[in-house]
């Protein structure tokens, strides 16, 4: 079973604080994006779970995410006999660059595993094994817009996203989504996001409420150099938003106008290799 599974933007990020368990409380609107990992998953003889990727950079074995993920499913539905499993991942969303690549993996093996097994379980019983995974996983399953909180897990879903292009652009550098957390809680003060009014925008299709208010919080603490420059190039090019995703350093632009997008795309891809363009897009998991 081949599955595709979108990379998200957040168009709002914001950390409150801790919850009660020390989790992270954040506060997050995301929007999957058509930019799409295939991952294919197929039942084998045995009970190896086996990872194959194309891209030596990713991990295989137990470290890869979507190994965990199968282990999730498989021990929260109690099946414990044939549990033979292959998954080919093609990557094709950058990694380490707060695009949710890894989740959105994990995402398509959850949603494969419960076809292939028939164990037919509710998008809320999907996520409650993807956050266990990771923070991305619930959304990566759910897809379109959402506004995201708690662990991440607290999901509710918004009107789409209509009508503009983005422009994701990774400049050569990772960002450890642990490390990114650290450097927030050390922060000595941070100014929060206006989570409400952005809710109202996105509720209500205010486009331009929308752009003035989005807003990342880790852009506070995570020191990308190049992330004036790809700004600049964005705004040039009319960008309504440009923003970094996650805890980066990928930054993306929303633009209105097909060419815009394209001109801007086409500007970066001359100084950075992981440029890519793509929309809004409402499914984050699809079997093709
Ligand atoms: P997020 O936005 O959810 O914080 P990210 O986009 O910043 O995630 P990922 O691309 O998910 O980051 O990868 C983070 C790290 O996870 C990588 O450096 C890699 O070592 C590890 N990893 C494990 N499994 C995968 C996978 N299937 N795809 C990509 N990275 C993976």
């Amino acid at each position: 079973m081949k599955v595709k599974a979108a990379a998200k933007i957040n168009l709002l990020l914001d950390v409150l604080g801790r919850l009660p368990d020390g989790y992270h409380a954040l506060s997050m609107i995301m929007q999957s994006v058509s930019c799409y990992d295939l991952v294919e998953v197929d039942r084998t003889d045995g009970d190896n779970i086996i990872i194959l990727t194309d891209d030596e950079a990713v991990p295989t074995g137990d470290r890869n995410i979507a190994y965990k993920a199968a282990e999730q499913f498989f021990k929260e539905t109690g099946i414990t006999k044939n549990r033979g499993i292959t998954v080919k991942i093609e990557k094709h969303i950058p990694m380490a660059a707060g695009l949710a690549g890894g989740s959105a993996d994990a995402a398509a093996v959850i949603f494969a595993l419960d076809r292939l097994y028939e164990t037919n379980l509710s998008l809320p019983e999907k996520c409650g094994i993807g956050e266990k995974i990771g923070a991305d996983v619930p959304f990566s399953l759910t897809g379109g817009t959402a506004y995201c909180s708690d662990k991440g897990g607290v999901i509710a879903p918004l009107p789409p996203l209509k009508d503009c292009f983005v422009v994701l652009c990774k400049p050569g550098q990772d960002v450890s989504t642990v490390s990114a957390y650290k450097q927030l809680d050390e922060a000595e003060y941070i100014r929060h996001a206006d989570s409400v009014s952005m809710i109202y925008a996105v509720k209500n299709a205010d486009y331009e409420l929308m752009c003035k208010k989005a807003c990342n919080v880790f852009e506070q603490v995570i020191e990308v150099p190049q992330r004036p420059y790809i700004k600049a190039v964005m705004k040039k090019h009319k960008a309504d938003i440009a923003l970094m995703s996650g805890s980066g350093p990928t930054v993306y632009g929303v633009f209105k106008i097909k060419e815009d997008a394209e001109k801007c795309a086409q500007e970066l891809m001359e100084s950075y290799s992981q440029v890519v363009l793509c929309e809004p897009c409402e499914k984050s998991v699809e079997i093709i």
